[in-house]
Order: C-alpha cells, then sequence, then structure tokens
C-alpha cells in the first residue's frame, strides 16, 4: 500500500477527521486552518512517544492510539482548554493493513471521547514512533499555567494516583494477573481519561494546574519551582484506588502515587474558598497538601513529620525524616 492510499484510507477517512467544531480546513491540503474565535487564545502541545521507551515493543494498536491521544489531550485539560484538533506524525516499519486498522479505531474512539479532530499528520517509514500535536482554545487570560500558585493556596488532585504505575509490571510483562483490580490498571495505564471538564471548571479558580504525566512529586515539583512555593503534601490524603490497594502492598501502593508516572490526573492549586463549591458541583477535588513559603516538596506523614524534602527534584525517601 502506498503512503497516499493509506493516509486516505485510514486518516483521511476516519470519523475523527471529518470536520469538527474550530476546523475550517482538516486533511488532504498543504495545512490545515483551525478558527480561534476573538477573546480566545490558542492553546498548543507536542508529544512524541517512541516504541521501547514510552510504550514496549508490540504493543496492541488499539491501546497504543488510545493512550498516545490521551496523553497529549491531557495537556490542553491541564491548560483548562478545549480541544479544536490534533496532528498525527507516525513513523512505522510496515504497513500491515490489521495493525493500521486497529490503530484507526483507537484513535477514533478516543477522539470522539475527547471531541477532538485529526486535521493532518506525517507518515514515514521506520522505527515506530507517533508524534501527536494537539491544538485546543481558551479564553483570553484564563489558562492554567504552572506558575501562579500562592502561599496558602490548597494542593489537590483530580482523582487516584499511582494505578498506571501500578499497572507498569503487568505492562511489561513481568508479572501476569487476571483479577478485576489488575484490568482495572491496565485499563488506566492504557486509556487514561484526560479531565477536560474539570480543566474547564477550573479556569479562573484554580491559580496553578499540570497534568501528573512524571509523578505526583516531580510535577509538583514543577508547579513549585514556576511559582517559586513549597508544596506541602501529606501523604496519608493522597488518593489510592481500592484497585491499587488490592494489587499492591500499603508501602508500594503509596509509592506508585508519589513518584509513578501515567497518571494523567490533574494537579492544581486552589484558594480555600473555591473549594466548597467546586466539591459541591460534583467536581473530583481531593485536597493532598497546601502551599507554603520556601521552596521544592515535602512530604507529611500522618504525624506531620517530614519524610521527604526534594528541593530541584525528588531525592529522598525514608520514615526518619529529611
Ligand atoms: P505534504 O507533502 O504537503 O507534507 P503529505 O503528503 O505528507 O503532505 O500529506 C498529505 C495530507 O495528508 C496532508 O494534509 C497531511 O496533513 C495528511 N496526513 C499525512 N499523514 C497523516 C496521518 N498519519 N494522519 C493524518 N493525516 C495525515
Ligand atoms: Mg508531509
Amino acid at each position: 500500500m502506498g503512503e497516499f492510499e493509506l493516509i486516505s484510507h485510514y486518516f483521511a477517512a476516519a470519523a475523527c477527521a471529518q470536520a469538527g467544531d474550530g476546523v475550517a480546513l482538516g486533511i488532504g491540503d498543504d495545512c490545515a486552518l483551525l478558527e480561534v474565535p476573538a477573546g480566545e487564545q490558542l492553546a498548543v502541545s507536542t508529544d512524541t512517544l517512541v516504541a521501547g521507551v514510552h510504550f514496549p515493543h508490540n504493543p496492541d494498536p488499539y491501546l497504543l492510539a488510545q493512550r498516545a491521544l490521551a496523553v497529549s489531550v491531557s495537556d490542553l485539560a491541564a491548560m483548562g482548554a478545549a480541544p479544536i484538533g490534533f496532528t498525527l506524525a507516525l513513523t512505522l516499519e510496515t504497513a500491515n493493513t490489521d495493525w493500521l486498522q486497529a490503530f484507526a479505531n483507537g484513535l477514533d474512539q478516543m477522539a470522539r471521547a475527547c471531541s477532538v479532530s485529526l486535521i493532518g499528520g506525517d507518515t514515514t517509514r521506520g522505527p515506530l514512533s507517533l508524534t501527536l500535536t494537539v491544538f485546543g482554545r481558551t479564553p483570553k487570560g484564563l489558562a492554567l499555567t504552572r506558575s501562579g500558585a500562592q502561599v496558602g493556596d490548597l494542593l489537590c488532585v483530580g482523582g487516584y494516583l499511582g494505578d498506571a504505575a501500578g499497572a507498569l509490571p503487568l505492562v511489561l510483562g513481568q508479572r501476569s494477573d487476571d483479577s478485576t483490580a489488575a484490568k482495572a490498571l491496565l485499563q488506566h495505564y492504557w486509556s487514561p481519561q484526560p479531565q477536560l471538564a474539570l480543566g474547564q471548571a477550573l479556569r479562573g479558580k484554580a491559580t496553578a494546574a499540570l497534568d501528573i504525566s512524571d509523578g505526583l512529586l516531580a510535577d509538583c515539583g514543577h508547579i513549585a519551582a514556576a511559582s517559586q512555593v513549597c508544596m506541602q503534601i501529606e501523604v496519608d490524603k493522597v488518593p489510592l484506588s481500592a484497585s491499587l490497594q488490592a494489587c499492591a502492598d500499603d508501602q508500594a501502593a503509596r509509592q506508585c502515587a508519589l513518584s509513578g508516572g501515567d497518571d494523567y490526573v490533574l494537579a492544581f492549586t486552589l484558594p480555600a474558598v473555591e473549594l466548597s463549591p467546586l466539591q459541591t458541583q460534583g467536581w473530583p477535588v481531593h485536597v493532598i497538601g497546601r502551599v507554603v513559603a520556601g521552596q521544592g516538596v515535602e512530604v507529611l506523614d500522618g504525624y506531620g513529620n517530614k519524610i521527604i524534602q526534594a528541593v530541584g527534584g525528588y531525592q529522598h525517601f525514608g520514615r526518619d525524616g529529611g
């Protein structure tokens, strides 16, 4: 199959490549054309996923496509942006029709779940890798950045942490487990749900936000550095799913939640007055700590003792302090 036939059959013809909101011209020309209404800004983010680095070799193509798109769209969620479209630069070793069809189906499923249109891309031959660029829009001045956290704000997350890290031994084939709990962890790893609605609900309320891709400690470190404050986390408040607790002992589950990546749950800082209205409206807002003067990230145990102190990166884990 030639490059053009491949593009038109699997990508241009996909449901998610048909005209969407904000897309004036999609696949087929030299550029796509996007509409950004007056008073809004364009939010843009790119992610590359490489086989053997960001996902295992020989992945299920349906799950790979779902996950790649979810990971990219999650960056829009973290800015409080509404998705418009995405491009897909795909490098393939061979053009296998079953593989491509499953990949296109996975992409389509996640694209529809996120209301985002495939607007273009590039197709090349080589070791399997994907680069997705997502485009979204947000009212001028209301994007959620990493730099606005204020001393006194609450530190919150939008859901359970550690599931994706808990799934990693299963993903890598180091362990096998057919339990319902293990399946739930795998589902979270392969099909994370970008918190788009939450991100938009936090516009004008959260002072800083990001999506947790590298792990809670590392990512809170990014907010701390950008905002020049210290993020204090109470370890007992970090929400853990029943699935993770069923698959890992307490210590391991907590380690997954603090240091494991790939969850794509939002972490954000919130003035205390904003908390109860959001919770009353049913948004998943879990308070796990607060913003204090200083720098870096501190983790406190149930007695208020510092069990981790990380300035400029997560460095130390132990029960005996500092
Ligand atoms: P050009 O040579 O002008 O860069 P291409 O031949 O690479 O154009 O692509 C033709 C059209 O198909 C363009 O609109 C491009 O955005 C789109 N396209 C190419 N590869 C993909 C892909 N993997 N997914 C979606 N659209 C693609
Ligand atoms: Mg090209």
